[in-house]
């Protein structure tokens, strides 16, 4: 059964991590003026309501990007890009989940492959998409949405016929299996198409460390296996103490709980010329604007 929702999160700093390397990554796809494939395996909704009662009970989205959106004037020139895709989103209190995001940098007849399993997530994420909200870029690219377990979609579709492209895996974690299908479909991916960039999120949670380590740990080493020189970052964006995780339920939620997660992270194989390097001042100044107070 699924359960987790999206909603609850959307725009909180892990979303900030996740969606300014989806987009500096995507960013890089196009410096180069041709098409790409692109898959997100756990696609969400697409779009989200900040003022829904679920985001508003966690408090996520007003302490991550509300507060971030806040202190833009301040911020580094590597976020740029990053705010400007969601500023008119905010505008309209609602926040650009992973789908909407690749739709609207994704140009030049690329090919998006969204899959998403929950019944209620894939209707909305149909809508979204086919409502085009804001327009897209250039010629555009086409999208194709399947209901569909998404680790199973990128096995079945890689290596894609366009070879050129990437792929965001993000899963919710909910099932302690998770990191091992993390682990098991990265591998299997990166052996089959070897040039595609896979960028796969992670939570920091001090109890799950051990099975965090192992996934990244199985992963490196397998991808080192099949190409020795092959470009591996570890981008993680930290806004509490290690053990500042509290198991609270979503229902004993007021918006002013301590952080379920201390931080998060994403793994990105084949990555682009100064992701890293980048990363440090966006994720610096995320980090001091973002940090939470234990
Ligand atoms: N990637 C989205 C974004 O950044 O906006 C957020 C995705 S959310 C973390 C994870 C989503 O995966 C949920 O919508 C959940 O319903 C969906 N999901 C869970 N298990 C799945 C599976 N096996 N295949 C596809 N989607 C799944």
């Amino acid at each position: 059964m699924l359960s987790y929702q999206h909603s609850f999160h959307a725009g909180n700093h892990a979303d900030i991590l996740k969606h300014y390397v989806l987009s500096f990554v995507l960013n890089s796809l196009n410096k180069k003026d041709k098409p790409y494939t692109f898959f997100d395996t756990h696609a969400g909704s697409g779009v989200y309501d900040l003022l829904d009662n679920r985001n508003l009970k966690t408090g996520e989205g007003g302490r991550g990007i509300l507060r971030l959106l806040e202190s833009s004037a301040s911020a580094p020139e590597e976020l740029s890009l990053y705010l400007k895709l969601v500023s008119p989103y905010l505008e309209k209190s609602l926040y650009p989940g992973s789908p909407e995001i690749e739709r609207i940098l994704l140009r030049n007849k690329s090919v998006l492959v969204l899959s998403e399993l929950h019944p209620g997530e894939i209707d909305r994420l149909r809508y979204n998409i086919s409502k085009n909200p804001f327009s897209g870029t250039d010629e555009g690219c086409s999208v194709q949405i399947h209901f569909r377990d998404g680790w199973e979609m990128i096995r079945a579709l890689t290596p894609p016929k366009i070879r050129r492209g990437g792929a965001l895996i993000d899963p919710s974690y909910e099932d302690k299996s998770d990191y091992q299908k993390a682990a098991d479909t990265v591998c299997e991916v990166h052996k089959k198409w070897t040039n595609g960039i896979i960028l796969l999120w992670y939570p920091l949670l001090a109890y799950r460390r051990l099975e965090i380590e192992n996934m990244l740990l199985k992963i490196r080493r397998e991808v080192l296996s099949v190409n020795s020189n092959a470009e591996i970052s570890r981008i993680e964006l930290r806004v509490a103490g290690e053990n500042s995780h509290r198991e609270t339920s979503l229902e004993s939620l007021d918006g002013n709980n301590p952080p379920r997660l201390y931080g998060s992270g994403m793994l990105v194989i084949n990555s682009p010329w100064k992701l890293e390097e980048e990363s440090r001042r966006a994720v610096g100044f995320c980090e001091s604007v973002l940090k939470m107070e234990s």
